[in-house]
């Protein structure tokens, strides 16, 4: 017996639910690409992703995931044999570093662990004692997905200043973007990246990069640049199709410009006091379930927690089996675990996630701890009481 049919729900931290608006807004015929109301669209939608990144510098779109968004961002900074500062908490962070790494930039890592965020007295002293300036950035997850730690941009940039630092701070908002409140003129970032699958609701395929005039000059000699990935065509365009250097992706972007209607209907601010207060339920559902010891949050310090993907730790490695059940029963889709496996222990099976992210409200994020909570009586796997109860309380009180 399935319970399962019905409307089913992707609770993974991206690709995010899609709203039927976006896919209504894609449903349609090819666009002209020559000009016209996609010219006026896109038009629009650049002044649009810059208040949405807090920023009154430059944008690039890319038809890319969120690996080509890093791709595009090292391309554009660095040159063979530079320098990188990595700061890793989490799967995420080792990504991106190994991305530039492959491209021929040198990477030094410090590693934070997986259960908090990054020590900014540690970046400033590793900074300090890079005296002749040879780290040329600073690469930061402002959450990491894997891990669901949020690390404060700001402090980090701090301690770049602190230590009398030139580098570039970089940041990749792929899983917080339109999500997890960020400033990035006021936070002091000089690049960030995101991509569409996540906070923006849309199809996977759109890559983003936004990055200031200090980093447009810095950058200005960077040699592993090539032509598709040349972010300087791509922000200031004399000619529509350097935008994307080619064909546009014409319903992508009929998808983001919806999406962007969404957002920007309900409020920036909004938005991210509704991710807010969505994520203080799951937290507040998981908390109580784990008075019997059988689970915790993977972050113990909610000051230091993702709004908009939520890691969890499973005492016996059961959490295979509680996806499977839920999904298969209920119609919930959970995450994976991603990186957190014991070393030796690939096969391990005591992490899971939940994504938040996006087009989520109150009647889905309890649907989804609902759902938890049957599968954890279902399978007999020991919990505390009251989850549903205290998540109930804080929607409630909202
Ligand atoms: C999802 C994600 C990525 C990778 O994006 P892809 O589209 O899967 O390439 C990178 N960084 C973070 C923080 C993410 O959440």
């Amino acid at each position: 017996m399935t319970l399962g049919y019905g409307r089913s729900y992707l609770a993974i931290p991206g690709p995010s639910v899609m709203p039927d608006r976006v896919l209504n807004a894609m449903h349609r015929p090819a666009p002209n690409i020559y000009g016209g109301a996609l010219h006026d669209l896109v038009d629009a939608m650049l002044p649009r992703l810059r208040y949405l990144a807090g920023t009154a510098g430059h944008v690039a779109i890319y038809i890319a995931n969120g690996h080509g968004a890093w791709e595009a961002a090292n391309a554009n900074v660095f040159s063979r044999g530079d320098l990188a500062l990595s700061l890793v908490t989490g799967q995420f962070g080792l990504g991106w570093a190994d991305s530039a790494r492959r491209m021929g930039v040198e990477v030094q890592e410090i590693d934070f662990g997986r259960r908090g965020p990054v020590d900014p007295a540690r970046v400033s002293e590793a900074l300090a004692a890079d005296r002749s300036h040879r780290i040329k950035a600073v690469l930061l997850s402002h959450v990491d997905t894997a891990t669901s730690v949020r690390n404060d941009v700001a402090a980090v940039r701090a301690a770049i200043d602190a230590a009398g630092h030139p580098a570039l701070l970089m940041v990749d908002c792929i899983a917080s973007l339109a999500c997890d409140r960020f400033l990035m003129d006021a936070w002091g970032a000089d690049v960030m990246v995101s991509a569409s699958q996540k906070g923006l609701m849309t199809p996977p395929g759109l890559g983003f990069v936004w990055f200031s005039d200090r980093a447009r000059e810095r950058g200005a000699t960077a040699d592993l640049r090539s032509p598709y990935w040349d972010w300087t065509p791509r922000a200031a365009p004399e000619a529509f199709y350097q935008l994307f250097c080619g064909t546009a992706p014409t319903h992508h972007l009929l998808g983001l410009a919806e999406a962007l209607n969404m957002i920007e209907e309900e409020g920036l601010e909004a938005v991210w006091t509704r991710h807010d207060l969505l994520a203080q339920a799951i937290w507040a559902a998981v908390d109580h379930w784990g008075i019997e010891g059988a689970m915790s949050l993977n972050i113990p310090d909610p000051a230091c927690r993702a709004r908009s993907v939520t890691s969890i730790r499973m005492q016996s490695p059961n959490a295979t089996a509680l996806r499977d059940w839920t999904e298969q029963r209920a119609g919930v889709t959970l995450g994976i675990g991603l990186g957190m496996a014991p070393p030796g222990d690939p096969a391990w099976h005591g992490f899971f996630r939940i994504g938040h992210m996006g087009h989520v409200n109150a009647h889905m994020v309890m649907g989804v701890l609902g759902v938890i909570e049957a599968g954890l009586v279902a399978l007999g796997i020991p919990h505390g009481p009251g989850a549903i109860a205290a998540a109930t309380r804080i929607i409630a009180k909202a």
